[in-house]
Order: structure tokens, then sequence, then C-alpha cells
């Protein structure tokens, strides 16, 4: 059986559990088995009809702590659930959330666990994962015999096709065990009201050449012409210009846009690690030997104080 895990935000299912149901298709679909999708916490009113119509079946599991995540309560719900029940595969979405549990799962049910996958095939009754090592500079291949936790790369899997399915809704009480462990208040951070960059399909993202915090407003200008969000290299997170939250790299966040803007950002290794996965990568740097620009789908060498700017008046004109 192929088991998806659901994860809820402060706007209820999160996009990158349409994703992992999209993942767990393509595993049921070519092993003949089910695919069921847990939906962890309680008082949800409504599962959305794009989860029911490809999963087989729908597994409420309530618990008594709602809206309080921690991998403790969360992970030994579901520990709980799965235990003694067939799983061969648990696909985790690619989220913090989805990182933060996915170890906690893969020790709890005795399974391997396989992060950041980008892509599954099955050959022969055969599945195999690919995942991307060292910043992307190579892919592993992996076959997987017994069983897994895998967890995705946000954004590399998209939705299914509906497959007409009309899932059966089955809530159960997920057993839990006082472990001391209680979240006494959650703060909401200031802008966790933006996107989430790992959810953005375009994203504008500016460096150390951006001079200071005051310029990212022409990139933010930028990012909602095109519907896009604003996110950063750590030199202009490290100065305090931008919220570590939207920070993309080794130690910020990994990102796979559709169009990834990099404005006076030279493109280091760590920076490249969290963006390598992106579609299409335009670059504006005024340094022509920028290594930026050998990520660069687009490179545009010129003053980003010039560039952007003229870019923003293009697209309003083409929109008019
Ligand atoms: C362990 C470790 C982890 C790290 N993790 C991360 C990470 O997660 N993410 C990350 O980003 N970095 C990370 N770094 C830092 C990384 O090595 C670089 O220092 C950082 O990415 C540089 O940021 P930057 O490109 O904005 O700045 P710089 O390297 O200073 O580049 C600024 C660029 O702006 C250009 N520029 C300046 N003015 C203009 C202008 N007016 N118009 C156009 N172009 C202009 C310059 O030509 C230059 O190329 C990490 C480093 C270490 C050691």
């Amino acid at each position: 059986m192929i088991w998806v895990l659901s994860e809820s935000g402060g706007k209820g299912i999160v996009p990158a559990t349409h994703e992992a149901l999209a993942a767990g298709r393509i595993l049921s679909d070519s092993l003949e088995t089910g695919c069921n999708l847990i939906i962890p916490g309680a008082g949800l009113a409504e599962v959305p009809k794009g989860l029911i119509k490809k999963a087989d079946r729908v597994y409420l599991l309530e618990h008594p702590l709602p809206g309080s995540y921690t991998s403790e309560c969360v992970g030994l719900a579901l520990a709980g659930f799965l235990r003694g029940r067939k799983v061969f595969a648990l696909i985790i979405p690619g989220t913090s959330i989805g990182k933060d549990i996915t170890p906690f799962l893969s020790i709890s049910l005795g399974l391997p666990c396989a992060v950041n996958v980008i892509s599954l095939e099955v050959t022969d009754k055969t599945v195999y994962l690919r995942r991307p090592l060292y910043g992307g500079r190579v892919v592993e291949r992996l076959s997987l015999k017994d069983g897994a936790v895998i967890s995705l790369m946000p954004r590399a899997f998209t939705e299914a096709p509906d497959k007409a399915l009309d899932a059966e809704l089955i809530r159960v009480e997920a057993k839990l065990r006082e472990n001391g462990l209680k979240v006494k208040s959650t703060q909401i951070k200031k802008g966790s009201d933006i996107k989430d960059i790992v959810e953005a399909e375009v994203i504008v993202s500016g460096g150390r050449g951006m001079e200071g915090p005051d310029n990212f407003k022409l990139l933010e200008e930028l990012a909602a012409s095109l519907g896009g969000v604003t996110a950063a290299s750590r030199a202009a997170v490290d100065a305090g210009w931008v919220p570590h939250s939207r920070q993309v790299g080794q130690t910020g966040k990994t990102v796979s846009p559709r169009l990834y803007i990099a404005c006076g950002i030279s493109g280091a290794p760590q920076h490249i690690a969290g963006m390598r996965t992106a579609r299409y990568v335009m670059a504006i740097n005024k340094d022509p030997n920028a290594p930026i620009f050998h990520e660069a789908d687009l490179g545009v060498t010129a003053d980003l104080f010039e560039a952007v700017p003229l870019l923003i008046k293009a697209i309003k004109e083409e929109r008019r």
C-alpha cells in the first residue's frame, strides 16, 4: 500500500500535499496497489475534492492537540496509526514540517528514508528514486525493495490529473501518549502572510547588489507584476534587509520555481544549491564574469537599478 501524508497550514491543506499525492499515484498506478491519504489534526471541515478524486481512501487522523505541530505529537500519532499496516511507501510533502517529520517516522516505523526526491519510476516492478546530492552537482538513483519513507523536493512533482475516484472518508482517533512536550503558544511572525517562497512559481531574488532594504521595493514591484514573491541571498539576509524565511540556498530554502530572477547575486555555490532546480533562470548582474551567469538561461549584464525598472515597464506594457 502507498500512503501519502497531508499537511495543513493556516489556509487549509497546503499545495505540497497535491504534489505528494501525485507522487503516490505514480507508484500506486504502476504497482497496481492502493494509494491512501492521511490527514492528521482535528476539526477539518471539508476535504478538497481534488484530493478525494485521486486517493483510494482518506483517513482523518484526529488527535486532541489541534493547531500545534510538534514532530513528537504528530509523528507518534502517525507511527501508531501505520504500525501493523502494510506500508510500501509513505510519501511526505517537501515542506519544512515534511523535512522535520521524515526522519522521525523513518525511525519509528523502522523503514529507510529518502529525502528530497525529484522523481519516481517503476520498471519491472522495481521502484527507482532520484534525488540530488552535493548541492545538485550529482543526482543519485536508488532502487527501493522493502519500503521507505520518502520526502519530496518542493515542486518537483506536478499535480496529478483527477482519477474520478471517490475516496471513502474514514475518521480515526489517534492514540497519543503524554510525553510532557506541549506547545504553550504560537507566534505568527511578521510577513508570514506572504506566500512561502518554496511554493512560489515566480521568484525575484536580491543579493548584496541591492545595496539596502529599501531597494527591495523595486523587486517587490517586479515580483507583483509577474504574480511572484521576493527572496534573497544570504548576504542580504545577514545584513538584516530580508527575513531568513526568504533566504535561498544551502542554509536557507530550496526552491524550484518556473522562473527565478537573480538581481545583484554573484552566484556562490551555497546560493546555487538552493535554486539549481528552477526551470528558467534570469540573472541581472553588472559583472560579466559573475558565476551566476553559468546557471542562467538568460543573462543580462547591466546595472540592476536601470534594468529592473525597464523590465517592469516592459511587462506592464505587454499586459496592457
Ligand atoms: C556554510 C555556508 C552556508 C551558506 N549558505 C548560503 C545560503 O544559503 N544562501 C546564500 O545565498 N549564500 C550562502 N552562503 C554565502 C555565500 O557563500 C555567498 O557569500 C553569498 O551567497 C553572497 O551573496 P550575494 O551574491 O548577494 O553577494 P556577493 O557575492 O557580494 O555578490 C553581489 C553581486 O552583486 C553584483 N552587483 C552589485 N551591484 C550591482 C548592481 N547595481 N547591478 C547589478 N549587479 C550588481 C556584483 O557584481 C556581485 O556579483 C553560505 C556560505 C557558507 C560558508
